[in-house]
């Protein structure tokens, strides 16, 4: 049983849940997603975590009662070859987790760079993942439960262009294209999108917003190469 635990520190986490428990599933995984509110809920038994987006000073601010930011990051350094999926805010307490610690990320990143909410966009972007770390997961365009078609950026055909990826771009933080010491995953033109720092990927965007599980598909197959003493 592989056993991810879900920061729920603020923020898009339950679309993450939903990726995870999806990806799951096609791949016949049995998965536990493990609610993380305080560093209690911290422990050897987790083989991997997800940092959603969301707002970062906030979750920062607002882990400090529990402890929980603290001690996902001294989980991360007790367990340098887990993987951790970081998304947007979570892309930026990988790279900048302050109080003195090293990145978990090797990549200089800014804050809000694209502007304010209103400039949140949509792009079609170039994802480098490769297709083995994947293994092929499945880019469901199927209408959901209620009818709804998912979420898609213009007139991208995924099926015929097989590493574009739709990027949901919300008050988004920027790679600094001079400061990425890892290797670069995901770009929107010669602008650096996601990175991959050993086991560890941040991403600006929001894959979980989508029905493209690359990226959670990326994180169970890391799991599923640990070995025990990892
Ligand atoms: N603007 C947020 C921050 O700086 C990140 C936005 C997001 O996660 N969607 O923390």
């Amino acid at each position: 049983m592989m056993r991810i635990g879900l920061a729920m520190l603020q923020g898009a986490r339950h679309e993450h849940e939903e990726a995870i428990l999806s990806i799951a599933e096609e791949f016949e995984k049995s998965i536990e997603v493990v609610h993380l509110r305080r560093a209690e809920d911290l422990n050897t038994s987790i083989h991997g975590l997800v940092l959603p987006g969301g707002e970062s000073t906030t979750m920062r601010i607002a882990s400090r009662s529990e402890g929980l930011l603290d001690s996902i990051y001294n989980w991360m350094e007790a367990h340098p070859n887990r993987p951790v999926l970081g998304t947007c805010a979570g892309a930026i307490l990988l790279a900048m987790p302050s109080d003195g610690r090293q990145p978990f990320i090797r990549a200089k990143i800014s804050r809000n760079a694209w502007g304010r909410q209103r400039q949140s966009f949509e792009a079609s972007i170039d994802v480098t993942l490769s297709r083995v770390d994947t293994q092929g997961a499945s880019i469901a365009r199927k209408p959901d439960a209620f009818g709804h078609t998912p979420l898609t950026v213009g007139d991208v055909d995924l099926q015929a262009e097989k590493d574009a990826f739709p990027g949901v771009f919300i008050r988004a933080p920027r790679f600094d294209n001079t400061g990425v010491n890892c290797e670069i995953i995901a770009q929107f033109g010669d602008e650096i999108v996601g990175v991959r720092d050993g086991s560890k990927c941040a991403v600006t965007f929001h894959p979980e917003l989508t029905n493209d599980r690359r990226f959670h598909a990326w994180l169970l197959n890391e799991i599923a190469a640990l070995s025990p003493t990892d």
